[in-house]
């Protein structure tokens, strides 16, 4: 699944080690929600970097320094924009993981130019990923949204589901965005509730993802079934069921938390 490398640590101004190495930082270059590739889709195609790029890390002893083009740019005839997506199992996944961060900072900096309480123009601290307001003292962070998963089970069976706007045939387990003031264990229930009209009990935490389109936190559950009947809520989930290991329909791509979830929830049942 997407997930950023060890060996990458994230920085908003360049390391002294990357100021005096010799190799050229690693620049992403994004228009929209795409990124400047080669025809093949396996290299990185940024260009040179500029003054005003966005320090994203240090991955292996590179600076990855990012950029957001306008959107009127035309890559060079060697390169071309592909949405991440697209580029998961052709590029590294360590790289489409990095981009995947570095998309929602040039992303939150192309979007906080100007304060949103009193609009003049926001200045960028080198010290923190921050953007403030020289009149006003209001700050702006990248933006997070935090979204809870579940995958609910009964006996040997998973609940899946599929979201309208999943392509068809496709499943995966009930996800949902927090509401403000709730715990993470609230939004689980009310989403279960909300999604599919049941109730759940014995929420287990299995792991997060960082979700970048366009700035999701996935925290993904199991939890077991606790009474209620399956009533899928018309307007998010065209259709849920309960399935097994020997009749499952199609399921997310590797890409995301929810393949792993699903599948390591599957090897669990069977053992035990
Ligand atoms: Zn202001």
């Amino acid at each position: 699944m997407l997930k950023t490398p060890h060996t990458f640590t994230p920085a908003s101004e360049p390391f002294s080690a990357a100021l005096d190495s010799s190799v050229p930082p690693l620049r992403l270059l994004f228009r929209g929600n795409e990124l400047c590739v080669d025809v093949e889709g396996r290299r990185v195609k940024g260009g040179e970097r500029q003054d005003d790029d966005l320090v994203i890390g240090m991955f292996d002893g590179q600076l990855i320094v990012a950029a957001m083009a306008e959107t009127a740019y035309a890559p060079p005839a060697d390169a071309r924009f592909a949405g991440l997506r697209s580029l998961f199992g052709v590029m590294s996944d360590d790289l489409v993981a990095i981009a995947g961060r570095a998309i929602q900072i040039v992303e939150w900096n192309r979007s906080h130019q100007y304060c949103g309480v009193c609009a003049t123009p926001t200045e960028r601290l080198q010290h923190e990923r921050s953007r403030k307001c020289p009149a006003c003292g209001h700050a702006a962070y990248p933006r997070i949204s935090p979204a809870m998963m579940c995958l609910v089970t009964r006996g040997n069976q998973i609940l899946l589901a599929r979201n309208v706007n999943f392509p068809a045939g496709r499943y995966s387990a009930l996800a949902g965005f927090l509401e403000a003031g709730e715990s993470i264990e609230d939004a689980v229930h009310r989403e279960v509730e909300e999604e599919v009209g049941i109730k759940v009990s014995n929420l287990r935490y299995f792991s997060s993802q960082s979700w970048p389109f366009p700035h999701s936190l996935m925290i993904a559950f199991t939890a077991a079934y606790a009474g209620g009947t399956l009533t899928p809520n018309i307007h998010e989930i065209a259709e849920a069921d309960w399935f097994n290991a020997d009749n499952l329909p199609q399921l997310p791509p590797r890409i995301s938390i929810a393949r792993e979830l699903i599948e390591d929830t599957l090897t669990r049942i069977r053992g035990e």
